[in-house]
């Protein structure tokens, strides 16, 4: 993954916020970040390098350097690994009904609406605009269940740039699917979900590999086992990701163990789709066994923590899926979660893990009112956002040294009306980071880089 040949051919001079090392936040000062053709980072060098004065002047003479300023950051970009494109319109609303009571009210039927291409057209626009607006440079979307609509969202992230995993939900078990909204059969879901595999690979505008396909059995209660084998097979001869939902509530996770005697982890392994291209989401209810399960097959948990608040029924364990060693990222959970923005996702995360700790019973006494060591940190989240997002896609991304993909972002401090402040003589760099997690808000994000291409610049 290290090591790019290419030559550089702009660069970015910039305080560049990073981190390599879970837990840790990498700073350099006025770093010198070339990126080539193919926008992959060649090098990043502090000013005390010997090349460094005249690569910068040579960029700078070329113009093709860009010099971020006084109060703007440049931080790996955000990436949300759990994100339902069709469920955009209703981002905000509707968090009122437990899963399974939310899923036949409100999702199913807005869902449903996406067999109209002139809607999922207007939607998908404004949810890309929107994704890249706030900073995340890749998403990992759930579509629905109908393929047309579905190539759509492929073609609106390759026109916008998003980097972006696109899944066709697959979901054809008449007891836990309504009439409405289901795949006809499991041999149907099966076939479109090749055809959109081989419709991404064979994109003609994705030549780089900027979108990619995910296999996207929607959870256990919409699929019989005729599906889940069936993408299983499908997932053992392509290169695709895997994502569903894990052990989301009390509701799903019980209706797992009671329809196979087992977790939802151990029937996805059997049913050949834990691999290490998997992304589980939520997995609230994860036991020892499963976080090791996961941890073997090197798959995935998108950890969604406003969501869990709302659905889920309890706080997702995050130290403990750390201490097994899981690949662990963010997802926004549009819209289960309410808002759009990692770092949004990254407060909550932190926020979730106090409540973990302390619990929220003040009747309890304090000692055995919550689960001791649960907390994560800032510096943590940011980690789980970019770096840990990346590792549990497997692609090199969330890190800015050289060998990755220049998808990064810039934070602007200094624009007109911000809750965004800064004051150098008091605010350490790991002060910087939490402010910048808590109150960035879509107007702080001035620039945005995708695979080197810049995809947002600034409105001022
Ligand atoms: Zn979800």
């Amino acid at each position: 993954m290290i090591g790019s040949t290419g030559t550089a051919l702009t660069a970015v001079v910039a305080s560049v916020l990073d981190a390599p090392t879970r837990g840790e936040l990498r700073v350099r000062h006025e770093a010198l970040v070339t990126v080539d053709q193919a926008g992959i980072i060649v090098s990043v060098l502090d000013p005390s390098d010997s090349e460094y004065e005249q690569l910068r002047d040579r960029f700078a003479r070329n113009g093709h350097l860009t010099e971020l300023e006084e109060g703007q950051f440049l931080l790996p970009g955000l990436i949300d690994l759990h994100n339902h494109a069709p469920q955009w319109p209703q981002l905000g609303k509707a968090l009122d009904v437990p899963l399974e009571v939310w899923l036949n009210r409100y999702t199913f039927p807005l869902e449903a609406k996406y067999a109209d291409l002139g809607f999922a057209g207007e939607v998908y626009e404004s949810l890309v605009d929107s994704m890249i607006g706030n900073g995340t440079t890749t998403a990992v979307y759930f579509a629905t269940t109908h393929l047309p609509a579905t190539k759509l969202l492929v073609d609106l992230c390759i026109e916008k740039g998003q980097r972006a995993l696109v899944g066709k939900v697959a979901m054809d078990d008449p007891d836990g699917c309504p009439d409405f909204y289901r795949d006809e059969s499991a041999a149907t879901a099966i076939a479109a979900t090749a055809e959109l595999i081989d419709y991404v690979e064979s994109h003609p505008g994705n030549r780089d590999g900027l979108v990619l396909p995910a296999i996207t059995p929607r959870f256990i209660p919409s699929c019989t086992d005729e599906l889940m084998a069936g993408l299983g097979e499908l997932a053992t001869h392509s290169s695709a990701h895997i994502q569903t939902h894990c052990s989301e509530s009390d509701w799903a996770h019980s209706y797992g163990v009671s329809r196979f005697g087992q977790t939802d982890t151990a029937t996805y392994r059997d049913f050949g789709l834990l691999t290490s291209k998997t992304v589980l989401a939520h997995s609230n209810f994860v036991n020892a066994q499963d976080l090791a399960m996961i941890a073997d097959a090197g798959a995935a948990v998108a950890h969604c923590p406003l969501s869990n608040v709302y659905f889920a029924n309890a706080v997702f364990p995050t130290r403990d899926a750390f201490a097994a060693d899981v690949h662990i990222g963010l997802g926004t959970d549009v819209s289960g979660g309410p808002g759009p923005s990692v770092f949004s996702a990254a407060a909550s995360a932190v926020a979730a893990s106090r409540v973990r700790e302390d619990g929220v019973d003040p009747i309890v006494t304090a000692d055995e009112r919550g689960v001791p060591d649960s907390r994560i940190s800032f510096a943590e989240a940011f980690w789980m956002a970019t770096t840990g997002g990346g590792e549990a896609l497997r692609l090199p991304i969330g890190v800015l040294s050289p060998g990755y993909s220049f998808d990064a972002i810039a934070i602007d401090t200094a624009v007109p009306e911000t809750d965004l402040n800064i004051w150098p003589d008091i605010d350490s760099s790991l002060d910087v980071l939490q402010k910048i997690i808590n109150n960035t808000v879509r107007r702080n994000v001035s620039r945005v880089w995708i695979q080197g291409v810049l995809v947002k610049s600034p409105s001022r």
